[in-house]
């Protein structure tokens, strides 16, 4: 399965205004059935991705971290729902980041980052991470720009650090259009069960529209790198979103090939009591 229409590669210049985001370069035919083919080689994946993580629990030798960033309502959490929902929950954390705390903003940004990535053994999911850091916090001013245009140097040099000590790490940037942002917001407002997801603070972000897309496509092509790629994944579609995310997840599985461990016994010459 080629990612390559979906993987930046290093250097290169990202202008995500520009980048499609109902485009679906890895399904090829007829646009009727685009729909059931994402969704069929979709729970193919899941599948795929059950059977390697079970090896990647047995082997406790390396770890995978997915990082997912998007706009508000990109679909962050319907992503972890759909393509993590299904793995084995014992070898599976996630983790959301919200407004640091005030303890976590008396140390450096990477702090509470590094206290949670995932162990040998484990696939790490974040929800918002230290994008957030070169994202939300460029936007507000909540730092200056001599501070977060040396984070990322920073992230590349904790990311590779991580790569080395066992952790392959993903990250996926959930692109939608600003008229899809409307129309999910306006979903919050109009169906009562989903009235608990909408924050008035979405519409303030959504004022910083451009702002957030000009920081992320400089914070994706800054940190897509060999060893921790981002993919931009167009993400108005949840069928091709689902699709992709899944085949990112089993194909850098697939990659890192994860060995169930050899035994120090010849279980052929053990005999179990009646
Ligand atoms: P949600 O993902 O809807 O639960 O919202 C979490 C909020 O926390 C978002 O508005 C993020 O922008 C914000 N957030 C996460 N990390 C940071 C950070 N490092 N600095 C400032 N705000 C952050
Ligand atoms: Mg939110």
């Amino acid at each position: 399965m080629r990612l390559t229409p979906h993987r930046i590669k290093p250097g290169t210049q990202v202008d995500l205004a520009a980048i499609d985001t109902r485009n679906t370069p890895m399904l090829s035919g007829d646009k009727r059935t685009e729909r059931s083919q994402a969704e069929a080689r979709h729970a193919e994946n899941v599948v795929a991705m059950q059977a390697l993580q079970q090896r990647l629990f047995a082997e406790q030798k390396q770890s995978l971290l997915v990082v997912l960033q998007g706009m508000d309502t990109a679909g962050k959490d319907g992503t972890i729902r759909h393509v993590f929902g299904l793995l084995n929950p014992q070898g599976v954390r996630v983790h959301g980041f919200k407004v640091p705390t005030a303890l976590e903003q008396r140390h450096d940004f990477l702090w509470r980052v590094h206290a949670v990535a995932p162990p040998h053994g484990l696939v790490g999911v974040f929800n918002r991470s230290h994008y957030e850091d070169v994202g939300v916090v460029r936007v507000h001013d909540l730092v200056p720009e001599q501070v977060w245009s040396k984070r990322f140097d920073q992230i590349n040099a904790f990311e590779q650090a991580l790569t080395e000590a066992g952790t392959t790490v993903v990250k996926v940037f959930l692109h939608i259009s600003k008229e899809e942002q409307k129309e999910r917001l306006q979903a919050r407002l109009d169906t009562p069960e989903k009235n608990w997801k909408f924050s008035m603070g979405d519409l303030e972000e959504r004022k910083h529209w451009d702002a957030y897309q000009e920081a992320y496509s400089d914070a994706i092509a800054r940190c897509s790198t060999a060893s921790a790629p981002w993919y931009i994944v167009p993400a108005d579609r949840k069928w091709y979103r689902n699709f992709v995310v899944s085949t990112i997840v089993r194909t850098t599985l697939e990659r890192m090939n994860p060995q169930v461990p050899e035994v120090d016994f010849d279980p052929s010459t053990i005999t179990i009591d009646r």
